[in-house]
């Protein structure tokens, strides 16, 4: 069993027993530290805060600490979301979790895919549902809340929407305060659906 502490990454946090909010079953978030973007309404700007708390874990110990909920997932086909942060960051520190944890529990992804597509291509053959938080399609809206280019994201859906079942992959359109309109948001949602894709979460951002 590989424990090297190589492995070894931040988090911010734990989050047991949800339900209904990533996917199937009851879930335990795991928000990992770090993300490449800098979106203006960041949930958890903790993950942006290179002087945050966080808790270390190998894929080990990481997984002897999710094992108290075991039954729990057995029972409702539930499992681990992988969210944060960005956890595509760390594609092999969750393929050495996965090698613990096995088929038993389900893998969810919560990712923004702004990311290599090599990660994303290590991760697919143990991920059961990839939720994707999209921002906006439009390159220039994109960059303009998240201080990146969009270009990794429109790689990569094109990569799943080929390589992967795409009834498993849910896609978050939000409307974003003083970034973009209802119009923005359906024009996302049409050009989504010229790649295949069927499953959308439309809501609003919550300004805090
Ligand atoms: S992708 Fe998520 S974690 Fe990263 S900056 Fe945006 S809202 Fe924050």
């Amino acid at each position: 069993m590989q424990t090297d502490t190589k492995f070894e990454a931040p988090f911010i946090g734990i989050n047991r027993h949800r339900i209904g909010v990533d996917g199937e079953g009851i879930t335990t978030l795991a928000a990992f530290h770090e993300c490449p973007l800098h979106c203006r309404y960041c949930l958890n700007s903790r993950c942006l805060d290179s002087e945050a708390s966080v808790l270390q874990y190998t894929p080990e110990s990481l997984y002897q600490k999710l094992l108290i909920d075991d039954l729990y997932f057995i029972a409702t086909g539930g499992g681990v979301c992988f969210g944060g942060g960005e956890p595509l960051l760390r594609p092999d520190f969750i393929r050495q979790f996965h090698a613990l944890c096995g088929e038993r529990w389900r893998i969810t992804i919560e990712t923004s895919l702004n990311v290599p597509i090599a990660s994303v291509q290590k991760i697919v053959p143990l991920t059961n549902v990839f939720i994707i938080d999209i921002k906006d399609m439009n390159e220039a809206i994109y960059t303009s809340y998240t201080r990146q280019s969009n270009s990794h994201v429109i790689e990569n859906l094109k990569w799943l929407s080929a390589n992967f079942n795409r009834d498993n992959i849910i896609i978050r359109v939000p409307l974003i305060l003083e970034y973009n309109n209802e119009n923005d948001v359906e024009r996302s949602i049409k050009q989504l659906q010229k790649f295949g894709f069927t499953r959308f979460d439309r809501f609003t951002y919550i300004i805090r």
